[in-house]
């Protein structure tokens, strides 16, 4: 959880007020800091390229948005899209195919051949991948993920190394993988593992390492081949609660870099993190529409439900929330922050202490730039939310709201019901 600036009892975020930014662009409206955004990368660049050539590649599926793809770009991250979607848009925003990794599961032929066509890395799931693109092309750069048979995450659902995953080729399976692909004629690059997302301990990556380094070893002594990268993946939680400590970057960077240049010939690493780079750069803000008080609860009630955030619902996810144009002011009771949508599981918040809530204040829910716009929908017909970039004082449209049109769009009532 980051520290906001509080002045005149309001929320001060990236040198302009909650109030100022919610008044011009509306609400809901998700709000980018470039500053933290830009931090978060330069901390993980720095911590791992210290240590050994680290490639940083953002998973850019935990916020797409163009503008925030162009900041990173310029900084020097490379990518990891799960997509064809997520390489055209990385490609359009000015990355070179040679920064973009992909890695997916259940990959259909016409996505392997518009990845060939892009000349993307291809990070193979499965033997039926890796013969299926045999047949457009063995010239592609691949790798292939390995299951590892361990998982990290902060909710069962986002797991994805453990045994009975459906990602990636099952750790007994992985040499055999490997000795395929160079009979088909392929080259393969490097070993590539994604445990889980969320976790907040170095531990669980350290016991991955040693299971890819394993690996390593393995190919080279019975089929001698020899990797240029191995990318531990993904899954460096944050602290969404105030009372939780960040992952100690630095630990993990010289702990995992120790292990490499220790126990292998592997020169370069790569890293996958989304929700770090991008988790603590934006606050979604939400208008309180109405307060309601009954005998077993407090409900204050806002114009942003799971359409526009589903993290709490989906995964019962903590979000941090204030009242932004009471920022700092005494807490006197507990409400659940809820929103219009007709759902009983539509909250953002469960049980949180906040100042006497009225209709239009402004609620600032912290956290929200990882796996927040990117998974709105327009359930209930609600058009999608704006998002907006803050530097210095400075403010831009990064993300228009959408539209009845756009809901419309691309249905049809066929002519016979119209008669
Ligand atoms: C989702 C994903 C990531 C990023 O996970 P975070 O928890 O956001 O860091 C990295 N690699 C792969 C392959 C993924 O699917």
């Amino acid at each position: 959880m980051r520290d906001f600036e509080c002045r005149d009892g309001e929320m001060i975020i990236g040198g302009l007020s909650a109030t100022e930014i919610a008044d011009r662009y509306g609400t809901p409206v998700y709000v980018t800091d470039e500053e933290a955004l830009r931090n978060n990368f330069r901390r993980i660049h720095k911590a791992f390229n210290k240590q050994m050539s680290t490639r940083i590649h953002y998973a850019c599926k935990a916020n797409s948005n163009m503008a925030i793809l162009k900041i990173l770009e310029q900084e020097g991250a490379c990518i990891d899209a799960v997509s064809l979607g997520e390489v055209l848009t990385c490609l359009k925003v000015g990355y070179s195919p040679e920064r973009i990794m992909y890695t997916g599961v259940n990959v259909s032929n016409e996505e392997l051949e518009g990845l060939v066509e892009a000349g993307v890395h291809i990070n193979l799931d499965s033997f039926s991948a890796l013969r299926r693109l045999a047949s457009i092309s063995i010239d592609a750069p691949i790798s292939f993920r390995v299951t590892p048979g361990i998982g990290s995450g902060h909710h069962e659902k986002v797991i994805t190394g453990a045994k009975n995953s459906k990602f990636g080729v099952p750790i007994e399976d992985i040499v055999d993988a490997y000795r395929e692909a160079m009979d088909l004629g392929f080259k393969p690059k490097g070993l590539h593992a994604h445990i889980g997302s969320g976790g907040l301990s170095v531990e669980p990556f350290l016991d991955l390492m040693e299971i890819l380094l394993g690996v390593v070893s393995d190919l080279k002594d019975e089929l001698g081949l020899k990797l240029e990268f191995l990318d531990m993946g993904g899954g460096i939680g944050i602290p969404y609660r105030p009372n939780e400590k960040p992952m100690d970057i630095e630990e993990l960077a010289t702990e995992l870099t120790t292990m490499v240049k220790e126990e292998s010939e592997v020169r370069t690493l790569a890293v996958e993190p989304g929700r770090y780079i991008v988790a603590d750069s934006t606050v979604l803000l939400t208008r309180c529409v109405d307060v309601k008080r009954t005998s077993r609860k407090n409900f204050v009630g806002v114009d942003a439900g799971f359409n526009t955030l589903i993290r709490p619902a989906f995964y019962d996810s903590y979000h941090h929330v204030v009242i932004a144009n009471k920022f700092g002011r005494a807490c006197t009771e507990r409400f659940d922050v809820v929103g219009p949508i007709c759902e009983s599981g539509d909250y953002l918040a469960r049980d949180r202490v906040l100042p006497e809530p009225e209709e239009g204040d402004l609620i600032a829910v912290y956290d929200t730039g990882a796996y927040g716009f990117v998974m709105s929908s327009q359930y209930n017909s609600r058009p999608r939310c704006r998002e907006v970039l803050v530097d210095k004082g400075e403010i831009a449209l990064i993300r228009d709201k959408e539209d009845m049109d756009d809901i419309w769009r691309h249905q049809t009532i066929p002519a016979r019901l119209l008669g």
